[in-house]
């Protein structure tokens, strides 16, 4: 899988690549990582990217000639999908982030400042994702928050202890939610893991936790029932 995600902050997505697993993704070749800034492609002295609103208003639109320049520099792969983060578009989930698994290329477009001229959307055609209903001051978290969910889908990027199959939303549980989770020590002030969890009987445990999973689904979110 190959990311090409054009921002004006690129350190915030290398930096978060940096770490952990996502790291060890890039290592292993299992996905790859580029950023590409629309400032390299401003037509200004200044390397402005963004203008005032026409028609007025408070704050900065960026601008669609260093946008539609940034994305037509990157090379686009078959079987690939162009995404626009925004708050306006379609809320994202575990459902999409699975779809989105089965491409080879995503292309995220991350906005700043007020967003994008509508010229970018209307021109480039984006599918437009949301993270939530709520306005983030960048676009960057929601490129990494698609980046991080699909690449849990890709083979090989997950061993045999971090794997995704029993998650919370998986087709695993058939979208419900996990069962709690207990480790070590046993007792914590005064909290004790449940005896069934410990005498060993797999039946018996994975009959618990299927009980659990479904009866927490039921009281926090009855809708994914
Ligand atoms: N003025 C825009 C509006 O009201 O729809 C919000 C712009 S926001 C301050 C700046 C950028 O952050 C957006 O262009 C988008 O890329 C990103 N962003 C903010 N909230 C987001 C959300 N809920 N989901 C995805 N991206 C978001």
């Amino acid at each position: 899988m190959q990311y090409d995600v054009i921002t004006l902050f690129g350190d915030i997505i290398r930096d978060y690549c940096s770490y952990s697993i996502m790291k060890r993704g890039i290592e292993n070749g299992i996905i790859t990582v580029n950023t590409v800034n629309p400032r390299d492609f401003s037509h200004d002295k200044h390397k402005r990217v963004d203008d005032t609103p026409y028609g007025g208003s408070s704050g900065m639109v960026l601008m669609a000639p260093p946008i539609f320049e940034a994305y037509e520099s990157i090379e686009r792969l078959d079987n690939s999908e162009f995404i626009m983060l925004t708050p306006q578009g379609e809320p994202y989930n575990q459902k999409i982030a699975h779809e989105l698994s089965k491409k080879s290329q995503l292309i995220l477009l991350c906005g700043r400042y007020e967003g994008f001229d509508e010229r970018v959307r209307i021109g480039l055609k984006p599918r437009e994702i949301s993270l939530g209903d709520y306005v983030l001051t960048g676009g960057e978290l929601g490129a990494l928050c698609i980046m991080d969910s699909v690449s849990r889908y890709l083979d090989g990027f997950l061993n045999k202890e971090d794997s995704s199959l029993n998650d919370s939303f998986s087709e695993g549980l058939n979208g419900r939610l996990e069962h709690p989770q207990y480790t070590k020590p046993q007792e914590y002030r005064g909290m004790k893991v449940p005896d069934v969890l410990l005498n060993g009987n797999h039946a018996e445990i994975a009959k618990f936790r299927q009980n659990e999973s479904i009866m927490r689904t039921k009281i926090r979110r009855p809708d994914l029932m």
